[in-house]
């Protein structure tokens, strides 16, 4: 039985000092997660580890814990290196790594992806850091102007390996691993296991252990429903679930781009707040919409699957397969977005009939068949449009600025009035902030906003439009 409770499971069966177990509980992480309880003991220890486990199991802490256990914050030089596919992904671990080493003082961990210039990252390198999490290309291009020493490097961590091979990086990571000491410890992290992973394994890792928790005993919080479709009648039966499931966050994955605007924007027309991410957008337009996304201002992300790669976001209801991926593993992938750390989640296929062999591929792969549904059986559940609970208000100036969370919060509620419930999630990136607020006062909000002062300078502030 592989889904099994391990012996056991709390983090205090590992070699962790007080100060780290306090702050895990601070945290909420009160037992490991199947990944975690697999591969920490063996991280912890000092060995070579592929790991695989699918998206949202926790991988980042198992790594992440390993690699600040074994840290020497009485040293300045870097001493823990994770490679990760994109720059969100890369913002993302940093943002866990951070919150995991709270406990401790002083731990500099820095970022290091391409999209930004490369100045700030200069500086934030001489300043001295302990841990570097970066993208291949951005990390490469470090090495080569010498500004970042590797020589006292303990650990080299993959983090979502196969998509980093998916993206064509293998001689990237190659070129990376060479630059690192041979005496260290190698940590692969993977959702999937394709071939490539044991060929790069062979080039620098050291008799890794492997260890592997299996999709799909986790996948169980996953309610599968299948709708049969004409192809002609697709994108309204998209429209047709989410009014009747009525979701508070779905996204909607599209094998095509033209498809995706094609969808994007027919639930617009309805009413249905929906954003297309792909692949054209400028990358500050992608933020934006990840933003509006994650902080519930926007009902429906409708997404191809490279669009999509490595987003981690948090509550996600309900996963719309708008058709069938040809890749199993696609499928798979798709609705593991939903379900995340023991909530439930729906998701949700259309298949016409052409699209049969690709149905048939998935059930192989998840050792069931398809439960499926008449489309015919679901109504409207109200004609109210499914709108967002929130709005976001986009304010110039961010980080540059020393804009802190708190300096907004304080400006919407001490100064204008708003209550703490009002406001969502505040996000603030180099040059731009973001908060969620109520959506029936936002308008308001972001028009008494405007023109007034935060941290004692003027603002410029402005709704973002559905
Ligand atoms: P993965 O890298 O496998 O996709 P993440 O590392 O991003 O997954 O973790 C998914 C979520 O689960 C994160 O929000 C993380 O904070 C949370 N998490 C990780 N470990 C635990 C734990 N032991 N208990 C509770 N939550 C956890
Ligand atoms: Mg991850």
């Amino acid at each position: 039985m592989t889904d099994k409770k391990p012996a056991d499971a709390s983090f205090a069966s590992l070699p962790l000092g007080d100060s780290t177990l306090q702050n895990l509980e601070r945290l909420g992480y009160t037992t490991m997660t199947p990944i975690q309880a697999a591969s920490l003991p063996l991280a912890l220890a000092g060995k070579d580890l592929i790991a695989q486990a699918k998206t949202g199991s926790g991988k980042t802490a198992a790594f992440g814990l390993s690699l600040l256990a074994r840290l020497d914050t009485r040293r300045f030089d870097v001493q823990a290196l994770v490679l990760t596919p994109t720059r969100e992904l890369a913002d993302q671990v940093t943002a866990e790594i951070r919150k995991l080493a709270r406990s401790e003082d002083n731990i500099k961990v820095v970022t290091l992806a391409g999209g930004v210039p490369l100045r700030g990252q200069l500086a934030s390198l001489e300043k001295g850091a302990h841990v570097v999490v970066g993208t291949p290309g951005r990390v490469l291009d470090h090495l080569g102007r010498g500004s970042l020493p590797l020589a006292t490097l303990n650990t080299l961590v993959l983090d979502e390996a196969d998509r980093m091979l998916d993206m064509g990086f293998f001689d990237d990571m190659v070129a990376v691993a060479r630059h690192c000491p041979p005496a260290r410890q190698t940590l692969l992290f993977s959702a999937t296991y394709p071939e490539g992973i044991a060929k790069l394994a062979a080039q620098f890792m050291r008799s890794p252990a492997m260890v592997k928790v299996d999709a799909q005993h986790q996948s169980n919080a996953i309610e599968q429903r299948w709708y049969e479709v004409a192809a002609s009648d697709r994108l309204p039966a998209v429209v047709r679930l989410l009014q009747h499931f009525r979701p508070a966050s779905t996204i909607a994955f599209c094998n095509t781009r033209a498809r995706c605007a094609a969808l994007a924007e027919l639930l617009q027309a309805q009413g249905i707040s929906a954003l297309a991410l792909h692949g054209d957008l400028e990358q500050r337009d992608r933020d934006q919409v990840l933003v509006r996304f994650a902080n519930r201002s926007c009902s429906v992300l409708v997404a191809t699957d490279v669009a999509a790669r490595g987003l981690d976001i948090a509550g996600v209801e309900a996963v719309l397969s708008v058709d069938v991926p040809q890749d199993a593993e696609v499928h798979v992938h798709r609705i593991g977005r939903t379900g995340r750390a023991g909530e439930s989640g729906l998701a949700l296929t259309l298949a016409s009939l052409d699209e049969m062999g690709a149905v048939g591929r998935i059930e192989l792969l998840q050792g069931h068949e398809s439960k499926w549904f008449p489309l015919a059986e679901i109504m409207a559940a109200g004609d109210a449009p499914l709108q967002p609970a929130m709005a976001t208000i986009h304010i110039h100036g961010g980080r540059k600025e020393k804009i802190r969370p708190g300096d907004v919060l304080g400006a919407l509620t001490a100064d204008l009035g708003y209550s703490r419930e009002q406001i969502g999630k505040i996000d603030i990136n180099e040059f731009a902030t973001y908060v969620a607020v109520e959506r029936s006062v936002a308008k308001d909000a972001a028009e008494r906003l405007n023109g007034g002062r935060i941290k004692g300078k003027p603002v410029k502030a402005r709704l973002l439009r559905d």
